[in-house]
């Protein structure tokens, strides 16, 4: 639509909205249909044919087509052969391609359902009344309000706006906010960064506010026609990824390596045809791969950010599942993060008169009164009454507290604001903390400022009576009882400041008095911060709030012990970087900080090789979010911005809520763990046999269809099972995974030596017991050993699964906690035993029938990795130690 040039008043005809009430619902309707949807063309949605054909071209598989495509030709010129042989090998490709494309679509849909999670919103007026939606429902003609820290959801005409600054670096790259003005108009078509009466679809608004109407949404807004090329961008892969991804190639050479040594071996020792010989070389070579793997590493991200979203943290960034498991550093805000954000106003103090408590108003004074009124005065929230007759009180949890007391004492809002009609406003932020507004006299102006004590304080008129009534320890008593103290201080003008010289009005101020605020821990918060410890986590506290305030929630919740240091951000300036990183250990509270000091104290951890989880709100917390490893916004009180820089965001504020994110990125951490000793056991041990067999001139213990169907179907299918498996008891009593800490750290290669020697042991004793050993009913011969083989390792490899998946003995793992182990690892041994009854399957594969006492012995070979395995844990108990660390 090509109104966005136009005035005000023609784009609300064109769209049929009258800007004071907002779209009305049929309209909301018909201009969704008329304009479209706020969503972008999700062209990176790959089609099936696309998905077939991106698994078809991975090495593996071409390798693998490539033999089916070798042994098709063979069979056309021996054609006793039969083609049968090209069809197993295609089957086996066909069934993991489609499990792998199954599984990824399972994956792509869970991960659409989480990014709607995390979605951004849009406030609206719709049919006259304000309204959060979430801005993918925002449709052309709406009307939309603009704050500090929004993102914005569309293209948008300005009608209004006050001292609006908006970030536009990520549709532009310029990275100075554009400050904006709605009462421009162009005759024609502007180029972009000129549309100054536009505000557009992604970017942020860093200052001030505004009001217009949506013009352009989806595809045909700014970011919407630059959108196809971000998605195209290539999905980029988290560090475990790429770290598994490094290992399934050295793997891949090492066991191309061992199949062109045994190819040697036997073509000069054994009577194996040269093309069966080169066969099983090329497919241990690339069926020694654990190429599953990949596909059940991002299953066991997924399926953790979908607890991990269960458990109120929506994590926005895949990598920070495993990134979450190794936060060795956990740096909190205190206000509705570590406390419950339901602030009371319990004590006042005037200045020259007692501390009054607010339980007991007996024995107030007019001025006590005052105060209160002043503060209200001095406040953004507002009240109204509901249906039930309550208060419901709008806005920051501080102010709120003022106003309710306000309502207790049969005031209001609104009848101050008639009496002492607000003129001008100094908004508050949070590096000043403090905030102005000054209102109408009969003659002159009153001039109020509340805000942090420290910060009245520096420019009083009243210094000397301010000092003799020895506030300053009034404060500090009001802090270490943990009380959140605003303080207030006012004087009468005359005349308004010119413009630009409103700073003024802060100065030379008459100190009045102050209120202590309490704002409780959340209960859960100490049981949080315990379980932290106990896991190796350091929590600390960095707040905007007094430093005895923060002390004294931090030593209840046990962040602060004896001992430790506290600092506030003025110190923290003052000590260079090394003397922060010698101190950083000692430190565990960080009081009146800014956004910057933020940052200084993220580095300074990460400087000492800590994984550092960061928790912010605001617009100006965004840079150390990012710098974070794990940055962390809050969902309720967050702004858009803050949650756009983030990894996770909390959708409940809290702060147990991180703790239970790290304990379940830990499980997905152990589980991925788990899969790739289950996998690589099997796959280590495949080239142990050949090579060793190869050696001692017994000829090859398995061919390579049979070395395919054991990687591809046995032990690949059961393997996905363990994404889904329960976290070990004692994962929180252990100190976090070092960010290099080797995947074969705490146990791992012993674990793999273990099952790896197992399977080597037993597939060797059945290959020579089927090959030379006079078992009665059947002769020894290659094919008898190489089936007594094939079914040794297939099947150990399948009930391997039930024993590597937990610490517990396998009586008291209990199988219906993860159904889906149990039902494919039946699935596969099905299949196993299929192939070597189905007469026509068997031949395929070179498997030929046994006798009983060979089925006896088979099932006690492969039973034996159950024994050695239980036994290993057992000793492992015995002597103080965790199977799975
Ligand atoms: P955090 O959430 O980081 O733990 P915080 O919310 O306590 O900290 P700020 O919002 O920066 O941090 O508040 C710091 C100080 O500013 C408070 O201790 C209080 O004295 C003052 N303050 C807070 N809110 C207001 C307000 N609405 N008006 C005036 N002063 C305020």
């Amino acid at each position: 639509m090509k109104v966005k040039q136009d005035s005000i008043e023609i784009i609300a005809r064109t769209v049929k909205v009258n800007p004071d009430n907002g779209l009305t619902t049929s309209q909301i309707v018909k201009n969704r249909e008329q304009y479209g949807e706020n969503i972008f063309e999700e062209t990176t949605k790959e089609t099936l044919f696309q998905k077939v054909c991106h698994h078809l071209v991975e090495v593996m598989n071409l390798i693998l087509i490539g033999t089916a495509v070798f042994s098709f030709i063979l069979a056309l010129q021996t054609p006793d052969e039969g083609y049968v042989k090209s069809i197993v090998i295609l089957s086996i490709v066909i069934i993991n391609i489609s499990v792998s494309i199954f599984q990824e679509g399972k994956a792509d849909n869970a991960l659409s359902a989480l990014k709607k999670l995390s979605a951004p919103n849009s406030v609206v007026l719709r049919d006259g009344k304000k309204e959060t939606i979430q801005s993918e429902e925002l449709v052309v003609g709406d009307i939309i309000y603009l704050n500090v820290g929004d993102q914005i959801g569309a293209d948008i005409r300005l009608i209004q706006a006050n001292s609006l600054q908006i970030d536009e670096s990520s549709l532009s790259g310029e990275s100075i906010p554009i400050e904006k003005d709605p009462s421009l108009e162009f005759a024609k078509e502007m180029p972009l960064g000129d549309q100054l009466n536009m505000a557009f679809s992604g970017t942020n608004v860093l200052n001030g506010n505004g009001l217009g109407i949506v013009v352009a949404v989806g595809a045909e807004s700014q970011m919407g026609q630059i959108a196809s090329l971000l998605v195209c961008q290539k999905k980029d892969k988290t560090p475990l990824q790429k770290r598994i991804d490094r290992l399934a190639k050295r793997l891949a050479i090492l066991a191309f390596l061992a199949g062109a040594l045994i190819f040697i071996i036997n073509t000069l020792t054994s009577s194996v045809p040269l093309v069966e010989n080169l066969m099983t070389a090329v497919i241990l070579g690339v069926a020694a791969v654990p190429e599953t793997l990949p596909v059940i590493v991002t299953l066991s991200l997924i399926y953790g950010m979908e607890n991990m979203a269960r458990k109120q943290a929506i994590i926005r960034n895949i990598p920070a599942v495993e990134t979450l498991g190794s936060a060795s550093v956990i740096a909190s805000d205190k206000t509705g993060t570590l406390t419950q954000n339901k602030m009371v106003v319990k004590r006042l103090w005037v200045l020259h008169e007692e501390v009054k408590t607010v339980d007991d108003k007996t024995n107030w004074s007019r001025a006590d009164r005052q105060l209160v009124d002043y503060m209200a005065l001095a406040s953004n929230a507002t009240a109204e009454l509901n249906e039930e007759d309550q208060w419901v009180v709008h806005g920051d949890p501080t102010e709120s507290a003022i106003i309710q007391l306000l309502g207790k004492l049969a005031g209001t809002k609104g009848e101050l604001e008639t009496k002492f009609k607000r003129v001008l406003e100094l908004p508050f932020d949070s590096s000043r903390k403090k905030m102005t507004t000054v209102h109408q006299l009969d003659q002159g102006y009153l001039v109020l400022t509340k805000g942090a004590f420290d910060r009245l304080t520096d420019n009083l008129h009243n210094e000397a009576a301010f000092k003799q009534a020895d506030a300053a320890s009034i404060h500090d008593q009001f802090a270490k009882d943990a009380l959140r103290v605003l303080a207030l201080s006012y004087k009468v003008i005359d005349h308004l400041p010119t413009e630009g010289n409103e700073p003024e009005l802060e100065v030379g101020q008459t100190f009045y008095g102050m209120i202590g605020i309490i704002d409780p821990p959340r209960l859960e918060s100490a049981r949080a911060v315990a379980e932290a410890r106990k896991a190796g986590i350091k929590p600390i506290m960095i707040t905007g709030d007094h430093l005895l305030t923060a002390t004294a929630i931090a030593k209840e919740l046990d962040i602060y012990r004896s001992g430790d240091l506290v600092m506030t951000g003025i110190e923290l300036e003052k000590i260079i970087d090394s003397e922060l990183e010698e101190k950083i250990d000692q430190i565990s509270v960080y009081a009146r900080v800014s956004p910057e000091n933020k940052i200084r104290i993220v580095k300074a951890w990460q400087q000492k090789g800590q994984v550092v989880a960061m928790t912010g709100d605001g617009v100006n917390d965004a840079p150390s979010l990012k710098a974070a490893d794990v940055g962390t916004a809050m969902g309720i009180a967050g702004t858009e911005v803050a949650k756009s820089a983030s990894d996770i965001v909390l959708a409940d504020d809290n702060f147990e809520t991180i703790v239970k994110a790290i304990s379940e990125g830990r499980r997905v951490y152990g589980n991925i763990k788990k899969t790739i000793y289950y996998l690589l056991s099997a796959n280590v041990a495949e080239i142990i046999i050949m090579l060793l067999a190869a050696v001692v001139g017994w000829g090859m213990p398995l061919n390579g269809l049979q070395l395919l169907f054991i990687n591809v179907l046995a032990d690949g299918i059961p393997g996905f099972g363990l994404s889904r498996e329960k976290a070990e008891s004692g994962i929180m009593l252990e100190p976090p995974v070092g960010m290099d800490e080797s995947l074969f750290s705490r146990g791992g290669y012993r674990r793999i030596v273990t099952a790896a020697t197992t399977f080597t042991v037993t597939s060797l004793a059945a290959f020579y017991l089927g090959s030379f050993v006079d078992l009665g009913t059947i002769a020894p011969s290659l094919a008898v050993g190489q089936t007594m083989t094939f079914l040794v390792l297939s099947i150990s490899s399948t009930v391997h699964i039930f024993v590597a998946r937990s610490n517990k003995p396998l009586i008291k793992a209990g199988l219906r906690e993860n159904t889906m182990i149990f039902w494919t690892a039946v699935f596969s041994l099905l299949l196993t035993v299929t192939v070597a009854l189905v007469p026509g399957l068997a031949a395929v594969l070179g498997l030929v029938p046994l006798g009983l006492v060979h089925w006896t012995i088979v099932s006690g070979l492969s039973s034996y990795i159950l024994v050695v395995v239980e036994l290993e844990k057992y000793i492992l108990q015995r002597m103080g130690r965790r199977f799975i660390a």
